[in-house]
């Protein structure tokens, strides 16, 4: 790790992206996977493996595209937070610290047209996970963004002048329209860190490190 000095905080709101940056859909997408009969029972990669295991299956990425519906929807509340938000979130409590959620998500899935609302079931998650929970996070409802496209969702990242940002997706932070001013934090989920212009993390632990310090 790196010193924090280079992430030149501000006073802004750290943001933070919410799909496979603070759920976690490995078990459930592993799970259903072996439900459907598209993996054999006993599957527990994480979604990269499933995502490589389901595509390759006569109509794959029909079959992926379904899962990831159903995972993102129906079965939200089967995915967890990943390891350690809750301390980072404990962390952001005690220090104050304003967080937003910048989530590009569509209303609906393309493989469940006029299905589960996707945002109403993320909202639904993160209430029943206790993330609006008042006495022990900071983030509140009004503070849950959705974006339509990624332009749109980069664009909130300097509107709602973050301090930095949180995001498993190299695209978000290559976006041409990426305010470079804000700090990008790429969060892997314990994967290796390509190089690119961010701090590659692997646990919510280190994001507390690169953004909060101790
Ligand atoms: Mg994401």
């Amino acid at each position: 790790m790196q010193g924090d000095a280079d992430m030149r905080p501000g006073t802004g709101p750290i943001g933070l992206d919410f799909d496979n940056t603070i759920i976690c859909y490995d078990s459930v997408l592993a799970n259903l996977g072996i439900e459907y009969g598209f993996l054999p029972s006993g599957f527990t990669e994480a979604k990269i493996a499933v995502r490589n295991a389901v595509r390759a299956l006569e109509d794959g990425e029909r079959k992926w595209q379904r899962l990831q519906a159903a995972a993102y929807g129906q079965q939200i509340d089967r995915a967890t937070p990943f390891p350690g938000f809750w301390d980072f979130l404990a962390l952001c409590h005690e220090r104050a610290m304003p967080l937003v959620v910048i989530s590009h998500k569509t209303r609906y899935a393309a493989a469940d047209p006029g299905g589960v609302d996707l945002r109403q079931a993320a909202l639904g998650w993160m209430r029943h996970q206790g993330l609006f929970d008042n006495g022990r996070s900071p983030l509140t409802e009004d503070q849950v963004h959705f974006a339509d496209s990624r332009t749109e969702k980069v664009g909130m990242v300097r509107r709602l002048g973050c301090r930095c940002f949180v995001d498993d997706l190299e695209e978000v932070f290559n976006d041409p329209d990426y305010p470079r001013d804000v700090p990008a934090v790429l969060f892997t989920g314990g994967a290796p860190a390509p190089a690119g212009p961010w701090r590659g993390v692997g646990h919510w632990r280190e994001v507390a490190d690169a953004v909060i310090g101790r």
